[in-house]
């Protein structure tokens, strides 16, 4: 998986991107972040990248001819190295687009390039986005000053999902948001802490009843914490006449 970020502060990003999982995943070839600099495609002696919006209004906007001649740039690049014919998805980080959720990581780690696009300031002339971008995503419904950490969340959230970075795969199948519920509540040692207990339960050696348990604890998280998410979820029948005896949805 190779994401190619378009920012005006690429060392944010790499500082951001280069610890822990994510870093050690790029150290052995499973991921690579490549940050490109918009200001290096600025074509005036100043470096400027942002001008006033016509019409007036607070604020200043990116300009649409470095934004475009830094995605040329990583395109062309791409494009030499991939026989593939497809366009790279160029995803515009936006509080206008749509809500980031597990199921668009999902589906974004099926990708082999991934553009992502910060925008800054008042946000990009919409001419170069109607040009370059084939989805808008935003990480929530409040503003922030710039592209540069929702990019970081959509990259880490993708590359949790490419395999071999968790190590142990299965890790990233039973969490929260698989098949819309939470994830049950997880215990290490010691057996007892200030008094309270790891349930017995998870200390029988009993699989299947371990599993159930978890199964019933992440329903009844989920209904508590995040009731919209259980009503999409697929529960069994048994399941559903658990629930109802547990209280029902509300
Ligand atoms: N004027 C824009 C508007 O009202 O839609 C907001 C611009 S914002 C101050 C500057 C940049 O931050 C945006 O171009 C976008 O790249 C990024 N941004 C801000 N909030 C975001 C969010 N919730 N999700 C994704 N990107 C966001």
């Amino acid at each position: 998986m190779n994401f190619h970020i378009l920012t005006l502060f690429p060392e944010m990003v790499q500082n951001g991107l280069n610890t822990s999982i994510i870093g050690r995943a790029v150290n052995a070839g499973l991921l690579s972040v490549e940050t490109v600099n918009i200001r290096d495609y600025a074509f005036n002696k100043h470096q400027s990248v942002d001008d006033y919006p016509y019409g007036g209004g607070a604020g200043m906007l990116m300009q649409a001819e470095p934004v475009y001649l830094a995605y040329e740039a990583v395109a062309k690049r791409i494009g030499s190295r991939t026989a593939e014919k497809k366009k790279t998805r160029v995803v515009y980080l936006s509080p206008q687009g749509d809500v980031f959720t597990q199921k668009m990581a999902e589906e974004l780690a099926a990708e082999e390039d991934l553009i992502l696009l910060c925008g800054h300031y008042e946000g990009i002339d919409e001419r170069v986005l109607e040009e370059i971008v084939t989805d808008y995503v935003s990480i929530g419904d409040y503003v922030l000053t710039g592209g540069e950490l929702p990019a970081m969340v959509i990259a880490d959230a993708v590359s949790r999902l490419v395999p071999g970075v968790l190590h142990n795969d299965v890790s990233a199948e039973f969490e929260s948001f698989q098949d819309n519920l939470l994830e049950y509540p997880q215990y290490s040692r010691p057996e007892e802490w200030r008094g309270k207990k790891v349930p017995p339960v998870l200390l029988s050696g009993h699989h299947a009843n371990i599993e159930k348990w978890r199964r019933q604890q992440s329903i009844l998280r989920t209904k508590e914490r995040r009731p919209d998410l259980l009503e999409r979820s697929r529960l069994t029948e048994e399941e559903r006449r658990w629930l109802e005896e547990e209280g029902g949805l509300v």
